[in-house]
């Protein structure tokens, strides 16, 4: 049985068997409000598995997450988002043929539909609210452009700024910052640890210099089950670490 506890999410023994193998085993982990916490690990840990049974993609087989409190193994993909946790899978989904304003106006809470959202007047709550996130995410002087134009790195921030405007309160990022140039991942990492001043947020990554960036603690990830835990230096010194690292 698990208790309720003082953490954003508290995911307790949370298992998935996929035809009998196991890609999460037994994880339990905690996040705090106002904490990014970072997940590393070996190709084939799990990363990727967790957040598809956090946002409700991927049915638990046992255990339990809960976000503030309330059971989301038990929730339907859009109720969860409804809660309050978005996620941003490691492919940029966005609409290349809209410009910058029109995907992040779409993402407002009140479009419910690509139709509606474009239907709806353009009052100017919507208008402000989509100028302050797309100065958030570096993309001010690109509103007016179609998406399709924009850098693989300027998508990705368009795509996290697109999550942003439904104000979430957790945020999971897959890989935000691969295929990035060095400028971008620096820019990536101040944007998270700003916006993390008012949200959680559940990052997977493997590029160690933006890891030790961003990440209050590090979650390590490995066969499905947590290796280690702790803040970065810890994690990196601890021998069992080292160990699947040199091992691959
Ligand atoms: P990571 O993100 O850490 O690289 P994943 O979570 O994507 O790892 O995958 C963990 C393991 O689970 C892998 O061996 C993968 O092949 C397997 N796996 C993931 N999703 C499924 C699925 N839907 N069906 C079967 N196996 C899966
Ligand atoms: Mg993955």
């Amino acid at each position: 049985m698990s208790s309720n506890t003082d953490f954003l999410l508290a995911v307790e023994d949370l298992t998935v068997s996929f035809d009998g193998f196991k890609a999460v085993d037994g994880l339990t982990f905690y996040v705090d409000e106002n904490e990014i916490r970072v997940i590393i690990g070996p190709n084939g840990a799990g990363k990727t598995t967790v957040l598809d049974l956090i946002c409700g993609r991927t049915k638990a087989s046992s255990g339990s997450i809960k976000y503030r409190d309330r059971e989301l193994t038990d929730m339907r993909e859009h109720q969860i988002v409804h809660a309050g946790v978005g996620r941003k899978f490691q492919n940029p989904s966005i609409y290349e043929d809209l410009t910058v304003f029109e995907n992040l106006e779409i993402s407002f809470p009140r479009g419910r539909t690509v139709f509606g959202a474009l239907a709806f007047k353009r009052d100017a709550e919507v208008i402000d609210r989509v100028e302050e996130v797309a100065e958030s995410i570096f993309l001010a002087d690109q509103l007016n452009r179609r998406a399709e134009l924009l850098s693989h790195g300027q998508k990705q921030w368009l795509e996290i700024g697109m999550l942003l405007i439904q104000e979430p309160e957790l945020l999971m990022l897959d890989e935000p910052v691969a295929g990035m140039s060095v400028a971008e991942r620096i820019k990536t990492a101040e944007l998270l640890n700003r916006i993390a001043s008012n949200r959680s947020m559940l990052v997977i990554e493997h590029d160690m210099k933006f890891v030790e960036d961003i990440a209050h603690k590090v979650t390590v990830l490995h066969q499905g089950k947590k290796l280690s835990e702790g803040s970065m230096e810890a994690v990196q010194a601890d021998p069992k670490v080292i160990e699947v690292y040199l091992g691959h």
